[in-house]
Order: structure tokens, then sequence, then C-alpha cells
């Protein structure tokens, strides 16, 4: 596994935008809306990883949520696997919990699933694979 991408909860994407471009002297290289999870995102590449961005588009958003609990901040890490319907059978049998029983379509062209954080250490991981 690779780490694909850090997930960042934010509460004002064009903001966080303009503060990571400065950050990175780059500009996000894609901005997209998730519907079905209700955000929106931006990624920024950093070496062999990249940065996702994202805001709430509604307050029933996973996003929404997380911000009114904790704040902005990291919100996931995403690892990128080769094979992710095998993956969320082997890590379903040994025991985790998975708050997607099948992969669903992702920002970024990637079919994902998440663990839930009460059987990780509390750290939200997301499985990516990239869509042929
Ligand atoms: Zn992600």
């Amino acid at each position: 596994m690779k780490l694909e991408h850090i997930g960042i909860a934010v509460k004002d994407l064009e903001k966080s935008n303009k503060l990571f471009a400065t950050i990175f002297n780059q500009q996000p290289y894609k901005e997209e809306e998730v519907e079905s999870e209700h955000v929106k995102t931006s990624f920024f590449k950093t070496g062999e990883s990249k940065i996702e961005l994202l805001q709430a588009t509604d307050p029933t958003s996973a996003i929404a949520k997380f911000i009114e609990k904790k704040g902005e901040g990291i919100h996931h890490l995403a690892f990128e696997v080769a094979d992710i319907d095998f993956e969320i059978n082997r890590l379903k049998a040994e025991g985790f919990e998975l708050i997607h029983q099948t992969p669903k379509d992702g920002a970024d062209n990637k079919r994902i699933a998440f663990l839930h954080p009460k059987s990780t250490n509390g750290v939200l991981l997301e499985l990516c694979q990239e869509k042929k």
C-alpha cells in the first residue's frame, strides 16, 4: 500500500485553496464535487502523494459533522491498493469494521471504501483504487 493522499477538512475551500497554494507554491490540479458525499474537493500534488481538501456542501455531510466535533484539520489517510474488493474482504475477515461494505465512487477517478476509526486506533483510513 502506498499513501495516496491525506484528506484535510476545511470550512472554506476557496480560502484554503489560496492558503495551500501559497504553502506549496502551486495551484490545485483539480477541483471536484462529490455529490454522494456532499463535499467539494481540491487536490494538490505533493511528491508521491497528494493533499485533498474537503469542504461540506451541506450539514448532513460527514465533513460538516467532523468540523463541528473536532474543528478543521486532518480528516483521513488514503492508501492505494491494487484490488479494493479483495482488500475489503480481507480486512472484514480480519475483524475490521468498514463504513462501506462495497467500494463507492470517490473523487479523483477512484473507487473508495473507508474503515471505521473505532477499529483503526481512531484514524479514519480510506482504501482507494484508480478506476480503469
Ligand atoms: Zn480521500
